[in-house]
């Protein structure tokens, strides 16, 4: 099999700046879930470890010839054509990285399912990276299993157990991402168990929240972004919880009047993004008055920006 480079990119992100992807399976799909809204198709063979593996000596070289063609980079994004914890020596990879990682100041930031961070070798592979983000997108072993169609063996509570332990030793940038699937995990009971869950863990960075939006393995349905901001409002106010979205819906956009707009951004701060995409042209206007009135407040978490009615108190 021909070898391809491990690299991609780079990429503007909105979120983490400019990015440089790391493909930990660059050759085939390799990963232990078969979710039903993966974008890279239908899991024929779940597998425990990586078969078709990428030496960490040839990884590293790959980066610093990206680095030496690409400058200004800000985060390495190590991610895979699959679940990328499967790498075997991710902890020697790490180890082999950091150096350079914090000598040419590029963070590094790594998408995982959190299947495997109780393991004790991958939460220290974990932990020596800069961010890291994990799938979570239910909470309950009925949904989980229904949703993320895991390999035998692997267990919910494992994962938020695995998930709430890292969260308390991590001390770098934790976000968490829930997808939800219309009729599957937007229920009252899934949300509310998986609200008891997250606030189990701590200092979380912010939770992405968002749902279908590219061509799924199954014949699944996203849900609104209505919805989906009403989701957003039932989960518990001190959760840093963030609707991601990555296209406008123009179908959806609501109008509200600048009394209506305080009142939902008491119940919910939102990214400036956010009432963009979910608002029409009026409101945006009301928006801004707000501002120039001084009766918004903005609250960072990470480095995404919520707006709040002044002097609210959580
Ligand atoms: S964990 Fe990611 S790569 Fe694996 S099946 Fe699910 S969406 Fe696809």
């Amino acid at each position: 099999m021909a070898y391809h480079t491990v690299v991609f990119g780079p990429i503007n992100s909105r979120r983490f700046g400019i990015s440089l992807g790391v493909d930990l399976s660059p050759n085939i799909k390799q990963c232990n879930f078969d979710c039903l809204y993966c974008e890279l198709g239908k899991e024929n063979e779940r597998v425990s470890k990586q078969i078709s593996k990428v030496s960490k000596e040839q990884i590293v070289y790959d980066i610093l010839e990206a680095l030496n063609k690409f400058k200004d980079i800000d985060v390495l994004t190590f991610t895979a054509n699959g679940e990328p914890t499967l790498y075997e020596d991710l902890n020697e990879l790490m180890e082999l990285f950091q150096p350079i990682s914090i000598q040419r100041n590029i963070k590094t930031l790594i998408l995982s399912n959190a299947s495997t961070i109780w393991m004790p070798n991958v939460k220290n592979a974990l932990l020596k990276f800069n961010k890291v983000k994990l799938s979570l997108d239910c909470a309950t072993n009925r949904c989980f299993q229904q949703i993320d169609r895991p390999m035998r063996g692997i267990r919910i509570d494992h994962i938020k157990d695995g998930i709430k332990s890292f969260s308390y030793e991590f001390k770098g940038d934790l976000y968490i991402e829930i997808l939800f699937l219309d009729n599957i995990n937007n229920s009252y009971i899934e949300i509310e168990e998986l609200n008891k869950t997250l606030l189990s863990f701590n200092n979380i960075t912010r939770i992405d929240i968002g749902t279908v939006e590219r061509p799924p393995a199954y014949s699944v349905r996203p849900i609104t972004y209505d919805e989906l901001y009403k989701i957003s409002t039932m989960f518990d106010r001190s959760l840093p919880i963030y609707i991601a979205k990555k296209q406008d819906n123009e179908n959806f956009k609501g109008s509200l009047t600048k009394t209506e707009l305080l009142h939902t951004l008491s119940l919910r701060p939102l990214t400036r993004y956010d009432i963009g995409s979910l608002f029409d042209f009026q409101t945006i206007e009301n928006f801004n008055i707000l501002l120039i009135e001084g009766l918004l407040d903005i609250k960072r978490v990470g480095n995404v920006e919520f707006y709040q009615p002044h002097q609210y108190k959580d």
